[in-house]
């Protein structure tokens, strides 16, 4: 494919991706949906409304009615999606910086559309064929009021609020100006926690912080959490899909430590979890002492809903998946990333334990990442074929569907080329210390050696 990426569209607003580009976008999408309507959505940014306008104005020229949702977390729009029976234009651009929009096509059952799907609109797309309605078939415009409040009181359903509750909880929250400030906030004092906030007034300048949630972005979080007493620090990107933690004393916990206390809850024996090859070491143990199977995709979140959609037709169960981002999903709940649900259930686990309690377990692994610049292709390509070498020969669990990772069962070693960048990187985890920076030296001296004789 070549429009949608992993993540949808993305670019920079009224650059790259303009009206123009939005509106030809909704009308390919409005002649392969097989449906009457479609729902439009945002997040906070300043271009929100103006590509929002350009993508109900395609779906309408397509002949389908638009229920304009207005600003919403992804999820919630997801949501609306799955009640409704409609497809979803969402207008986002998640984690990326304020000048960044995207766009993201969500099926009319709550799901992000799958690469076959998506694959049929980028063939309109490219080849600007498109349906048109005669003037009298146009679609019709329904501004929708209830979608958050719809959206809230489905995740209250959808939580255990009794067990919540009794844990009387302080919550410091930091929606970082994105669609969770409309959300998230209520979500939270309804569940029965006292709520305290930073950057959260939606504000598509987002003068608080950028809105990918990196500890670098997030030390005003960790001062409210402290300054507030809060029992727990929570954190989301743009369009709230995602959730990050603060334990309660103000210190940032690794998303794949969370991942892993999230799994560890809900994992039993003969269940599923899928995550990406740059996999923590701690969801691997996690897996293994639950008596579960490990799935690893490619890199992406539309890579691991692919991967859980296949294991669905084969009638495995997979209670949770994810990525150490703060992407997590509960696909018993809906096959999407929810980070106020992800929240939730972590909260859940705050009942009987601090947070850093909870994450104690996945403590003390050792993580490293190495990057190996290249000049040419020359170079990449040795470095590639040193690291096939490499494991071919290595006593260990080989996985090839991105990059050459190596389970060693108590450490990995993965080598990936960086997508954007000219570098080859290898990152390496280990349960102890010292073990996973040897490795990585390993790898990266015989990558090393390679690159010198290219
Ligand atoms: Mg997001």
């Amino acid at each position: 494919m070549k429009v949608f990426g992993s993540s949808g569209v993305r670019g920079v607003a009224n650059e790259e991706l303009t009206p123009a580009f939005v509106h030809r976008i909704a009308l390919a999408a409005g002649t392969v949906w097989s449906a009457d309507a479609a729902a439009v959505a945002r997040d906070t940014r300043t271009t929100g409304r103006m590509l929002a306008d350009s993508a109900a104005s395609g779906l309408a020229a397509t002949g389908l009615d638009v229920h304009r949702l207005g600003v919403i977390p992804t999820p919630g729009a997801q949501a609306y999606a799955e009640r409704e029976g409609v497809p979803v234009v969402m207008v986002t651009a998640s984690h990326n910086p304020p000048e960044y929009n995207g766009v993201k096509l969500v099926g009319a059952d709550g799901v992000e559309l799958s690469r076959d799907a998506l694959e049929r609109v980028e063939e309109r797309l490219l080849a600007e064929q498109f349906d048109t309605a005669t003037w009298d078939e146009t679609g019709e415009t329904v501004v929708v009021e209830s979608a958050r409040r719809r959206y809230i009181e489905e995740l209250l359903a959808a939580v255990d609020r009794e067990t919540i509750a009794d844990a009387d909880l302080t919550v410091a929250l930091d929606p970082g100006h994105g669609a969770g400030s409309l959300t998230s906030p209520t979500f939270f004092r309804k569940l029965g926690c006292r709520v305290v906030t930073v950057n959260a007034q939606p504000d598509g300048h987002f003068p608080g912080r950028d809105p990918e949630p990196v500890p670098g972005n997030l030390e005003d979080l960790g001062r409210l959490v402290r300054a507030t007493e809060a029992d727990v620090g929570i954190a989301h990107d743009g369009d709230a899909d995602r959730a990050i933690f603060f334990d309660e004393h103000g210190e940032y916990m690794e998303g794949d430590a969370t991942l892993a206390a999230l799994a560890a809850a809900d994992l039993g024996s003969g269940d599923t979890t899928v995550s990406a090859v740059n996999v923590s070491q701690r969801l691997v143990d996690v897996a293994e002492a639950n008596e579960a199977a490990l799935d690893l995709t490619p890199i992406g979140s539309t890579n691991i809903i692919t991967r859980i959609r296949e294991l669905h037709r084969a009638d495995e169960h997979v209670p949770v998946a994810g990525e150490g981002n703060g992407g997590v999903l509960f696909p018993d709940y809906r096959l999407a990333r929810d980070g106020a649900y992800t929240a939730a259930r972590f909260l859940e686990l705050l009942a009987d334990a601090t947070a850093s309690e909870v994450v104690d377990p996945y403590d003390g692994y050792e993580n490293v990442r190495v990057n190996l610049e290249y000049e040419s292709e020359d170079e990449r390509e040795a470095m590639l074929a040193a690291a096939e070498q490499y494991a071919s020969e290595a006593d260990a669990q080989p996985t090839t569907i991105d990059g050459y990772r190596l389970d060693y069962g108590d450490a990995w070693v993965l080598v990936r080329p960086s997508g954007t960048e000219p570098v080859v990187r290898v990152y390496a985890e280990a349960r102890g210390p010292d073990r996973a920076s040897a490795l990585a030296e390993e790898v990266r001296a015989a990558l090393a050696d390679a690159r010198a004789d290219a």
